[in-house]
């Protein structure tokens, strides 16, 4: 059955114009989440706490949850031609069950890629799951790690890691370092490799950077 609201937003000031999101209230649909993020979390501020958002995040939960929310995914991809979806601005996989509706919505959607940073790999049972998602030509799974987590180890095929800086003595490692808000006007100092967003770079700032010019997380 169709929902009437759309499943999907499309684009953000980061995604660029181009790709579309589903979201999910954050922190309490998070359950990977270490003390560091939750501390730092921009799911949880600014435009965020707006009623208008709160209200659609609760409204995307409680679709989340039905039995046929693949079904309406596929559906509303297909009807739109929706050819990028990044999963989560906010929010992440909660439990075992939203996760194979997303592996279904994967499996019937082969034209278009999927993407998603996720500390759900820390929990044992979802993280059975992400490695089948990342096992897929369609999608691109990156483990979000920090200094309270660790690096995940192994590293599941298929999948890298997203590395959250929150201080300028954090170390700097996985495959792509994002920065909080407070570092992006620094220099990137150290980092050879791995790369820093270009979103969060002076100079990616100001070249316009967003996901869909940059492609380094999906493409
Ligand atoms: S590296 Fe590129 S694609 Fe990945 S989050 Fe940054 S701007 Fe987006």
């Amino acid at each position: 059955m169709a929902t009437i609201r759309a499943l999907l937003a499309q684009g953000n000031g980061k995604l660029g114009q181009s790709i579309h999101h589903f979201d999910l209230p954050s922190i309490a649909t998070c359950p990977g989440r270490s003390r560091a993020c939750e501390a730092v979390c921009y799911a949880s501020r600014g435009r965020f706490r707006a009623d208008l958002v709160r209200n659609r995040l609760r409204w995307c939960l409680q679709q989340s949850r039905r039995e046929d929310f693949a079904d309406c995914m596929v559906d509303e991809i297909r009807r739109k031609g929706v050819l990028v979806v990044r999963i989560h601005v906010s929010g992440d996989i909660y439990n075992v069950p939203y996760a194979e509706k997303w592996l279904s919505v994967f499996h019937r959607c082969p034209a278009t890629r999927f993407f998603l940073y996720t500390r759900s790999w820390r929990v044992p049972e979802i993280a059975v799951v992400l490695e089948q998602m990342a096992e897929r030509d369609n999608v691109r799974v990156w483990y979000s790690a920090d200094p309270d987590t660790g690096l995940p180890e192994p590293v599941p095929t298929g999948v890298r890691v997203a590395w959250m800086q929150s201080s300028e003595d954090d170390p700097q490692l996985g495959n792509l370092v994002f920065r909080v808000r407070r570092l992006r006007t620094e220099p990137i100092g150290r980092v050879g490799l791995p790369i820093v967003c270009p979103h969060e770079t002076p100079d990616g700032h100001d070249q316009n950077v967003n996901c869909g010019n940059c492609g380094h997380c999906w493409s």
